[in-house]
C-alpha cells in the first residue's frame, strides 16, 4: 500500500507521530475512518446509529481523539446523495462517465449511513488489546458517549450511561490486574471464538474474532463485514517488530495463527493494492498482501531462531547471530521481538 496511500499515509504521518501533536482522519472505505498521528491508530464507523470506535488510544490523546470524532460525525451528516444504483458494486460518481451520475453505494444505504444531523454520540468503543496505548483514552471517550437504556422509553427520558466497551474477558482480568482505572475497563465481553454485535450498525455487520495467545492472551480483530475493512490491533503494526506481551500471554505461534486469521478473513484485489483494506494497532494502513509480508517475516525469524535453540544457542547468543538483520532496516530495534520469539517458541 505504500505506492497508493504513500502521500497520505507515509512521512506526514510519521513526523505527526514523532511530534506528538496532531492527529490526522483518514478515510477507509464506506464509513469507515482512521484517525492517525497519536502513536496508535483508531478505527471509526461512522453513521445514523453513532460511532462505533475500535481502540480509544492513549489518555494522552483522548481530547483531540473527541476532536477528530466530532470532525468525522460532521463529514457524514446532511441529506443522503440521490442515487439510482443498487449494491455495492456501483462504480464512483462520474467514473463511467455522465450517464451513471450515482456513487458506489445504494439509496438506501446512503440513507443509513448519512445520519441526519451531526453530533451522533459514540456508542460502542472495543479494545482490541489491554494495552494503555489503546485503552488508555477509554474513560474520557466513553464518558463523552452513549448507552441508551430503558429502550425507547428511556432514551426519550434521557436515561443515558457512558458508551459500551467491548472485548475479550481476559481484557478485563488483565486491567482489572494492572489497576487501570474502573472507567477503562469493559462493561461487556465476550470469551467465545467470534462475537457478533447484535444488530447491524451503520449499515452493516460487524464481527469480533478473539485471537488467543498472540500478543497478549487478550487480542481482537473487528470485520467490518460491508466496508470491507479490519482492524486487526497490535497484530501488525507495519513499520515496527510486533510487540508480543511476554507478561500478558503472548506468543509466537498465537502471533502467526492470528495473522493467518487476518489473511483468511481478508480478499485481496488482483495483481494490485486494494481489497480488503486492514488497520493495524500502529503504522499506516494495509491490504492482504502486506500483512502477508509481515506474517512472512514473522515465520522467517520464527523459523532461525527455532533452528538456533535446537542447536542449543543461548538467547545471548541467537542475539549475537543477528537473526533478523536483513529486516531490521523495515522493523526497527528487533532485542524485544527475538527475546519473545526465543521465550514462546514450543
Ligand atoms: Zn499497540
Amino acid at each position: 500500500m505504500a505506492g497508493a496511500f504513500g502521500s497520505l499515509a507515509g512521512p506526514q504521518i510519521i513526523h505527526a507521530q514523532q511530534s506528538g501533536a496532531e492527529l490526522h482522519v483518514m478515510p477507509v472505505r464506506g464509513n469507515v475512518f482512521m484517525i492517525v498521528g497519536g502513536g496508535s491508530n483508531v478505527t471509526v464507523s461512522a453513521g445514523v446509529d453513532g460511532m462505533f470506535l475500535v481502540d480509544a488510544g492513549s489518555s494522552a490523546m483522548a481530547n483531540k481523539l473527541l476532536d477528530k470524532i466530532a470532525e468525522i460525525g460532521a463529514m457524514v451528516s446532511g441529506a443522503a446523495p440521490p442515487t439510482t444504483c443498487v449494491g455495492p458494486s456501483c462504480y464512483p460518481a462520474g467514473s463511467l462517465g455522465s450517464f451513471v451520475p450515482f456513487g458506489w453505494t445504494s439509496p438506501s444505504y446512503n440513507a443509513v449511513v448519512a445520519s441526519p444531523k451531526a453530533g451522533k454520540p459514540i456508542r460502542w468503543i472495543v479494545q482490541t488489546s489491554p494495552d494503555s496505548d489503546h485503552t488508555g483514552g477509554t474513560p474520557i471517550l466513553a464518558a463523552a458517549g452513549t448507552t441508551y437504556n430503558g429502550g425507547e422509553a428511556g432514551r426519550l427520558l434521557g436515561q443515558r450511561t457512558p458508551a459500551e466497551i467491548i472485548a475479550h474477558e481476559n481484557v478485563l482480568k488483565r486491567l482489572t490486574m494492572s489497576k487501570a482505572p474502573e472507567l477503562a475497563w469493559p462493561t461487556e465481553t465476550y470469551y467465545i471464538p467470534s462475537h457478533k454485535m447484535s444488530q447491524h450498525i451503520n449499515g452493516e455487520g460487524i464481527q469480533l474474532f478473539n485471537t488467543p495467545a498472540a500478543i497478549t492472551d487478550a487480542d481482537t480483530i473487528v470485520q467490518f463485514r460491508f466496508s470491507d475493512v479490519i482492524s486487526a490491533g497490535d497484530l501488525f503494526t507495519p513499520g515496527r517488530y510486533p510487540a508480543i506481551n511476554l507478561a500478558q500471554g503472548g506468543t509466537v505461534a498465537g502471533l502467526l495463527a492470528g495473522l493467518n486469521k487476518v489473511i483468511e478473513l481478508a480478499f485481496p484485489e488482483y495483481r494490485h493494492q486494494g481489497g480488503t483494506m486492514i488497520v493495524g494497532g500502529h503504522g499506516r494502513l494495509g491490504d492482504t498482501a502486506d500483512v502477508a509480508i509481515y506474517r512472512n517475516m514473522v515465520e522467517v525469524v520464527r523459523d532461525r531462531i527455532r533452528d538456533m535453540k535446537k542447536r542449543g544457542l543461548s538467547l545471548q547468543q541467537v542475539r549475537e547471530a543477528k537473526p533478523t538483520l536483513d529486516f531490521d532496516g523495515i522493523y526497527g530495534s528487533p532485542d524485544a521481538f527475538i527475546a519473545a520469539v526465543y521465550q514462546t517458541l514450543q
